[in-house]
């Protein structure tokens, strides 16, 4: 079943609910209502309900969600109900801090190959993953990733995504600082720490 008419916003708070939903879960919770679920997240309950009636009602009045049947439904919605590998391009202090970063597995993501162009790089191994000559991303696609996270600099970006775009690549996590060409079938998700830090000061009280 495909949900074609689905807000992004409501596709981006997913995870968010996922994330509540397994920490109530750990707590031994086996039913929720949307305004404990509310709780964990931060995110109104009729923001939630309303996000949820885009799939069917899960709930049932009185009882809530069932935490373990709602978990399941969210990742196959977000399609990582299977494992979901991606490749890193650029092993630099970002990109290996992406490397060992142990929080994808909860969400069924799996950095399971890593790109860089320097050759003291290339063939070390970090967290099992062996860092391979960027001029062999293409065989990323015989390997079935169609996801990216790129963290190479900006000059080297827009080169790196349209190789990406040749191998197939479906979606990019973009860590460059800067805007992305890409075809309309691709999707590139931004996130430049910078850049989003910078509103912040905006929201200090005056001194
Ligand atoms: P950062 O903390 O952003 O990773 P850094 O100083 O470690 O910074 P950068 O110059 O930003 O390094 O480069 C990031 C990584 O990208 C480096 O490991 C670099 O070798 C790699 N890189 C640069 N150009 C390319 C490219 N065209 N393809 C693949 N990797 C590249």
């Amino acid at each position: 079943m495909r949900y074609s008419r689905i807000p992004d916003e409501t596709i981006r708070r997913l995870p968010i609910y996922l994330r509540g939903l397994i920490l109530a879960s750990e707590q031994g919770q086996k039913n929720i209502s949307s305004n404990d679920l509310a709780e964990y997240v931060g995110i109104y309950p009729w923001q939630i309900r309303k996000d949820f009636s885009y799939f069917g009602d899960f709930g049932t009045r009185g009882v809530g969600y069932n935490v373990g049947k709602l978990e399941r439904e969210i990742k196959r919605i977000l399609k990582i109900n299977i494992s979901q590998k991606a490749a890193l391009v650029g092993v630099g202090n970002l990109g290996m801090a992406i490397l060992a970063f142990p929080g994808f597995g909860i969400y069924g993501l799996d950095i399971a190959a890593a790109f860089d162009i320097n050759p003291k790089k290339i063939g070390r191994n970090v967290k099992g993953v062996t860092i391979e000559n960027i001029s062999k991303l293409g065989t990323i696609k015989r390997r079935k990733i169609k996801l990216a996270v790129m963290a190479v600099p900006r000059k080297a970006a827009q080169e790196t995504a349209d190789e990406l775009v040749k191998a197939g690549v479906r979606g990019i996590l973009n860590f460059s600082p800067c805007y992305l060409l890409v075809p309309n079938t691709v999707k590139v998700i931004t996130i430049d720490i910078a850049m989003d830090m910078a509103s912040l000061p905006y929201y200090m009280p005056a001194s």
